[in-house]
């Protein structure tokens, strides 16, 4: 979909952001300005049909349009396969995802295939796949997300989304706040690999990153203002990666380290909450201040260390020695500094993540 050509840059955006107390009664509003008719496929899982998924049915039905809904269980490159052959066979014009990563990510997966737009409704704020144009796959050979599509409208409700539970919310935060590793990282394959650098893209993951920590009493506070703020940085994440035409911006050294950990230790700990822990190791490992990372994490409530995360020390000594190797094209400070067994271990003392 996105070509880097020398003489064009494509970026796919979305075109509505509503962020805020009850914005799912906004639903019919947002249809009718985007002139969505005829029909409308939902999909989500139990839980989430429970806590929004009904209720965005019933508004799309208000609406006009005719409405049909998908339940799904799992997201694997079948139950993929499976949603496409529904949207094959139901036609509907749009799509909406109403869920937390996983169902929007099937969502903005199958709807690229099937060449129809997709609207993301999260119902958690754990990562910021919310409004980004990539998606990963449970099942599929890549553990890291490949290029999709945006979202056509994101649809942020703070009512649902303060139900789920707040672990969900730590878990974003370290998400953004990992985005001052994946810069570097970035920046890092422009100086040396001589890779396409975008800084209005990286300008936007950065302060969004500067903008959680500014805000994190609000957060922490659990005040609706500070999940609008954790939110809007998730969602300009998402477009910083659309900016950039790929994950670059909001992905680094960092999150190959919590791909390696999911691979490393099966029972692994939320994806922000490991991007936020590898965000410490690579700020080190560029003899950055990896100190201001940890107590920003720390303050927010994020794991900062191997047993927070609930892993063993070995385990991330492991992950961090074999982060180098999960995506060879995605060049980093650990393909950089080809780091020996000794030197992850020495690197995760240093950190105190491990002891
Ligand atoms: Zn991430």
């Amino acid at each position: 979909m996105v070509g880097l050509t020398l003489n064009y840059h494509y970026m796919q955006l979305p075109r509505e952001v509503i962020v805020g107390k009850g914005t799912l009664q906004r639903i019919p509003e947002v249809t009718k300005r985007l002139h969505l008719k005829g029909r409308a496929l939902v999909m989500s899982d139990a839980i989430c049909y429970d806590l929004a998924g009904k209720t965005v049915s019933d508004l799309i039905a208000e609406s006009g349009l005719s409405v049909d809904f998908l339940l799904v269980k799992t997201m694997t490159t079948k139950d993929i396969s499976e949603i496409e052959n529904q949207i094959r066979d139901l036609k509907p014009q749009v799509l909406f995802g109403v869920g937390g990563g996983t169902i929007i990510d099937a969502a903005k997966v199958s709807s690229r295939s099937k060449n129809i737009p997709f609207i993301s409704v999260p119902t958690t704020v754990s990562h910021d796949g919310i409004a980004s144009p990539l998606a990963s796959i449970k099942g599929s050979n890549k553990p890291y997300s490949v290029l999709a599509q945006a979202p056509l409208a994101i649809i942020a409700d703070t009512e649902v989304i303060a139900k789920a539970p707040w672990r969900f919310v730590v878990s974003g935060c370290g998400d953004v706040i990992a985005k001052f590793t994946s810069v570097k990282d970035w920046k890092l394959a422009h100086v040396e690999q001589n890779e396409y650098y975008g800084e209005y893209a990286a300008s936007l993951a950065l302060m969004s990153a500067r903008l959680v920590i500014q805000n994190a009493k609000l957060i922490v506070d659990h005040q609706d203002e500070g999940l609008r703020v954790l939110l809007e940085a998730l969602i300009s994440c998402g477009v910083a990666m659309s900016i950039a035409g790929s994950s670059r911006p909001c992905s680094g050294s960092e999150h190959l380290f919590s791909h390696a950990l999911d691979i490393v230790n099966s029972h692994h700990a939320m994806h922000g909450e490991q991007c936020g822990v590898g965000s410490i190791l690579s700020a080190y490992l560029y003899k950055a201040n990896w100190q201001r990372i940890k107590n920003s994490l720390k303050l927010i409530g994020a794991p900062t260390n191997a047993k927070e995360l609930g892993v063993a020390d070995i385990d991330v000594v492991k992950a961090l020695k074999l982060a180098a190797t999960i995506r060879p094209e995605r060049y980093t400070i650990l393909q950089k500094l080809n780091l020996s067994f000794e030197d992850c271990e020495k690197t995760a003392k240093a950190t105190g993540i491990i002891n």
